[in-house]
């Protein structure tokens, strides 16, 4: 807590002034000019509560020592266990510019158009759950000075002939590539950041704990080498792109190897270690059963992303007053012949056991989040280098795939059974109409499981975070 200078009350970073101002005197103060004693900048640490869920494991910071009452990961309505902790010094911060009632706003107003999604996602008391979470992002700078020699040619026709003439590419490079941020936390799942990305770096301040006086923060405990690799690619990808469209080099193919670290070599790119940077999310977690959805808001811009499931009963009743009258038009217009209806039941089992599948494949990688490269380096870090390779290429096992559920066998019955009406081709039409209306009634069952699925899809599974011991990092 940040004491008042004036009466002792509390200091908080207030988003509108961007002053820390007093709950009790309203008395302003400029943020670096309030500092406790141990915020010191000369050792590097900073004193801040961490708090834990005694369900999830998920914890997070705070310079209060007022009580939390829920869990943003889990979702979870409990006191948060705390204690406190000697945190590495960010370097910089991006101030919350967007206030929690702005917030709360740019929310309602993306589901207003969410119509299928459960009441309970537009009640008062479930937003009021906002809560301003700074996110640790490692920011790297690349820079690239020298002169460079690249190899070229060039190819054309003559007549019979064709002709390669060869280049020596001389020149000067000065390129510099500042702030390429990612994500420094494991919690905090990479497709949401990059949902509400882009973060505006020209309201980056030099950072002092007092900035996240009234806010929470994440941890940082992804390693600041994990993205190394990535930064200095897309550096040197940048800069050869550059210098190709150089008028005078046109036409000339570069014939130098392109990857790192030759590339690198030639184009004398240097990444320092990357600097601690914090970045402004409004965060609410929504729980049902053992899933959990998340709705984020920019706190800089005021983009919002949210995992909205849909409500199953309201999503039925929708389709069936859209399906009814398209139906009744199809009867009236067509008459149809029995093969062709039996075609037509088929090719639907078809489409809906595809959809089906790639529905369940979508589900197990974001339930085992093998794109999330944060969250695969925790996961594996003993495993592998510091680059968390591979992770993310990995092939489901289809036992995986069979634990969640077996809503394909519908379509998958209707197309064995339209398959065998055709081969078997019996004389009566009754059996080409019986054939579809049963091919129909396991589409439906398929398409069922698909709803439920995506509500699955839309939400996430309840995070469960292995901290190790607790205390060995402090
Ligand atoms: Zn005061
Ligand atoms: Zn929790």
């Amino acid at each position: 807590m940040y004491e008042c200078p004036n009466c002792g009350g509390n200091l908080k970073f207030d988003i509108a002034t961007q002053q820390l101002k007093c709950d009790y005197c309203l008395t302003q103060k400029d943020p670096y000019e309030i500092t406790k004693e141990k915020d010191a900048e000369e050792n590097n640490l900073f004193d801040v509560t961490v708090f834990t869920c005694p369900q999830c494991g998920g914890e997070i910071l705070s310079t209060d020592t007022s009580i939390a009452e829920f869990c943003s990961f889990c979702g979870a309505s409990t006191i948060l266990t705390s204690r406190i902790r000697q945190e590495k010094r960010p370097s910089y911060i991006i101030p919350f510019q967007q206030t929690k009632a702005a917030c709360k706003q740019a929310y309602i107003a993306k589901m207003r158009r969410a119509i299928f999604a459960p009441d309970e996602l537009k009640h008062e008391k479930y937003i009021d759950g906002f809560r301003g979470i700074y996110i640790p992002y490692w920011a790297y700078s690349v820079s690239q000075k020298g002169s460079v020699h690249l190899k070229g040619e060039k190819t054309y026709r003559k007549g019979d002939y064709v002709y390669t003439d060869h280049y020596d590419l001389s020149g000067d490079i000065d390129a510099g590539y500042h702030d390429l941020s990612y994500d420094a936390s494991s919690s905090f799942s990479d497709t949401i950041s990059e949902k509400i990305a882009p973060f505006d770096v020209k309201g980056t301040k030099r950072f002092t704990p007092s900035f996240l006086s009234g806010f929470y923060a994440d941890t940082a405990d992804v390693d600041s080498r994990l993205y190394r690799n990535d930064v200095i690619r897309l550096a040197n990808a940048t800069s050869l792109d550059a210098i190709r469209k150089q008028a005078e080099f046109r036409d000339v193919t570069i014939t130098d190897k392109k990857t790192a670290p030759s590339l690198s070599n030639t184009l004398h790119t240097v990444c320092p270690s990357p600097e601690r940077t914090l970045y402004p999310v409004w965060f609410m977690s929504y729980r049902k059963g053992d899933r959990v959805a998340y709705a984020t808001v920019n706190g800089q811009t005021g983009k919002v992303a949210a995992d909205i499931p849909i409500d199953i009963r309201k999503y039925l009743l929708g389709t069936i007053l859209l399906a009814l009258p398209v139906f009744l038009l199809l009867n009236f217009l067509f008459t149809f012949k029995p093969a062709f209806t039996l075609v037509l039941s088929l090719l639907l089992a078809v489409f809906t056991l595809v959809l089906y599948l790639v529905e369940i494949n979508q589900i197990c990688r974001q339930d085992l989040r093998t794109e999330d490269r944060g969250f695969q380096f925790k996961q594996f870090s003993n495993e592998t280098d510091s680059e968390g390779k591979n992770h993310g290429k990995e092939k489901i096992p289809p036992t995986e795939f069979l634990k969640y559920g077996k809503g394909f066998l519908g379509s998958l019955i209707a197309i064995l059974l339209a398959i065998w009406i055709f081969i078997f081709n019996p004389v009566s039409d009754l059996w080409y109409y019986g054939g579809a209306i049963a091919s129909l009634a396991g589409v439906l069952s398929t398409v069922m499981a698909i709803i439920q699925k995506y509500n699955v899809l839309a939400t996430r599974k309840l995070p469960q975070f292995d901290r190790k011991g607790g205390d060995d990092r402090a």
